[in-house]
């Protein structure tokens, strides 16, 4: 294998010995918990040296890098995990590829991304974003929306809700936050009960995370360094 990225396999190891380090501290199955790449900014080529070191989990934010990417990338075997904003002009598109949707934020994007009436496609997962900021400008839904819009998920053609998917804000503990999001993840399973996923966890932050139940991390650098330059 090329060795473009010498020391992703240790960087890889390492951030695995973590993640299973904290899952035993609090006493939860590392199986539980899964490990997504955040592979955005990087080449398709680094995807590929991850998925020969047995990462099967890949998440990207933007849609017109990722389309190209994994279609490029059609021979391995891999989920995708779409974690961006999402303009719902393109949610068809990215429905076409993106195994997990971890954005959906408003009623507009899940319209979108649902199945019309009697077509047929494959079901996809899909996480309510929630924003833990005073910005609305930021993506996420409210808090309060939630439960609507976990209803309007669960009805829709083709989508099925796993959970809740958030990002710790600067200036707050992150495991504070992520108390936060466990607990609105009660009010939510009052509405569907099978939405128990956690979506929360982040290179600096997924030791908290795993504390505090995550079962889907999304780490970027602490697995492929620091990401090429973009403009
Ligand atoms: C980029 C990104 C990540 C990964 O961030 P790192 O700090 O590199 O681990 C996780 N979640 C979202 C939504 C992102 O955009």
């Amino acid at each position: 294998m090329a060795t473009l990225n010498p020391r992703l396999d240790e960087r890889l190891e390492a951030v695995r010995d973590s993640i299973r380090d904290a899952a035993r501290a609090a006493d939860r199955d590392p199986a539980s918990i899964t490990t997504i790449v955040v592979t955005k900014f990087h080449p398709a080529s680094l995807v590929r040296e991850l998925a020969e070191l047995g990462v099967t989990d890949f998440g990207e934010s933007r849609h017109q890098e990722a389309q190209p990417k994994i279609a490029e990338l059609d021979d391995i075997e891999a989920a995708w995990h779409f974690i961006g904003q999402l303009q719902s002009k393109k949610a068809r598109q990215v429905r076409a590829y993106a195994d997990v949707i971890h954005s959906v934020d408003r009623d507009a994007l899940v319209t979108a991304l649902a199945l019309p009436q009697a077509t047929h496609g494959p079901v996809r997962d899909v996480f309510l974003q929630v924003n833990l900021t005073d910005d609305p400008e930021r993506g996420g839904a409210q808090p309060d929306d939630l439960p609507r819009l976990a209803e309007l998920v669960a009805s829709a053609e083709g989508l099925e809700l796993l959970g809740l998917m958030a990002v710790a804000p600067l200036g707050e503990e992150p495991r504070r936050a992520f108390a936060r999001v466990r607990a609105l993840s009660e009010r939510v399973r009052e509405t569907v009960p099978g939405a128990s996923g956690l979506s929360i966890g982040m290179s600096g932050d997924f030791a908290e995370a795993i504390s505090e139940g995550a079962t889907h991390l999304r780490i970027g650098t602490a697995i492929t360094g620091n990401r090429p330059d973009h403009g």
